[in-house]
């Protein structure tokens, strides 16, 4: 069993990218490993949210994870300013982790040119914060994207360079993990590659969407005139008609269209009447688990004092074992 940990920005609604992508693989994990999920709302603060904003997204987040099949009681599900101390063991981080490798990193020089107005300090260091939440559960596999492979191999940095400089062997090296499938990428409606939230308005089909709008956005979905010969390649936006489906109808139905397609006889219309149709029932439960969760205010606090006291149990422990390695002793 591996101790897995992976965290998840509080920034708006998840989307079916969201969950094809990344949830449905948390929710399988938890059943075979230590499982900590965290939202990063300490790691928010770099882009100066208001306090409205950050307790709302953080709390609909929360929502929303539970609601799709995150079970507090299995994983560790908590918020990440709700568990101080990984702050101490970011500051112990930082007092080795030095500037210019800092200023190397490939996401900073992003975020300068992305918000040349607001080059503080906490982007600077993302990473060793990124290595705290890592590390202070001293986790061995953590899922990541290709944009945050960077950021585990400094956490391995960090690690590393603790174990030498105090002569132990205290973090282990976290790995990405693979999810032992091949990633899928699950494309948007406007016919552009990705779906996400900020790739324009309907491009993205939300699990808290009603059927309406939900329909509304797939009619509307880019296609083409059709095709003229049999069995003619795809373009992108039809590709991305068929992966959509792929993930949430049935195979028959998939195959239905595909021979539709191949034939020359389909009329995107009601192909996308049925896409529509396999969103909306695949998000109901989870829609209204939503719903009924986010009304249900004590069901919320339960939840997230949960995931806090396993949270804080663990690195706790963690932080009193590193003081006393770095040589901190009381009087
Ligand atoms: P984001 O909030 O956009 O950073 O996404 C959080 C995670 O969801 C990412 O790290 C991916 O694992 C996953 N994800 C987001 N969008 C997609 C997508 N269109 N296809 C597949 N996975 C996605």
């Amino acid at each position: 069993m591996e101790t897995v940990l992976s965290g998840i920005r509080p920034t708006g609604n998840l989307h079916l990218g969201n969950y094809f992508g990344a949830l449905r693989n948390f929710i399988d994990m938890q059943n075979e490993h230590n499982c900590f999920f965290f939202i990063a709302d300490y790691h928010s603060l770099t882009t100066h949210p208001t306090p409205h904003d950050l307790h709302g997204n953080v709390r609909q987040i929360l929502v929303e994870y539970l609601a799709a099949g995150l079970d507090p009681e299995k994983s560790t599900l908590y918020v990440q300013s709700d568990v101080p101390e990984v702050i101490e063991l970011y500051l112990f981080l930082n007092m080795n982790a030095y500037v210019g490798e800092l200023e190397r990193c490939t996401s900073f020089k992003d975020k300068i040119r992305q918000q040349p107005e607001n080059v503080n300090a906490g982007l600077l260091t993302y990473p060793t914060l990124m290595a705290a939440d890592i590390l202070i559960h001293r986790a061995t596999k953590v899922p990541v994207g290709k944009d945050q492979e960077q950021h585990l191999e400094m956490a391995r940095t960090f690690g590393n360079r603790f174990n030498r400089l105090y002569n132990c062997n205290y973090f282990p090296e976290p790995q990405a993990f693979n999810f032992g499938k091949e990633l899928i990428k699950i494309p948007g409606l406007n016919g552009s590659g990705k779906m996400g939230k900020s790739e324009g308005e309907g491009n993205a089909i939300f699990l808290a969407d009603e059927p309406e709008a939900i329909r509304k956005k797939v009619m509307k979905a880019v296609t083409d005139a059709g095709p003229t010969v049999p069995n003619q390649a795809k373009p992108e936006a039809i590709q991305n008609i068929f992966q959509l489906m792929r993930v949430v109808s049935a195979p028959e139905t998939l195959s239905y269209f595909e021979e539709q397609y191949n034939s020359c006889h389909i009329r995107y219309g009601d192909m996308k009447k049925q896409l529509a149709q396999d969103m909306i029932a695949f998000t109901e439960p989870i829609r209204e688990r939503i719903k009924a969760i986010s009304a249900d205010e004590a069901y919320v606090s339960r939840a997230a004092r949960i995931g806090r006291e396993k949270a804080r149990e663990s690195a706790s422990k963690t932080i009193r074992e590193v003081r006393e390695i770095i040589g901190f002793k009381s009087f």
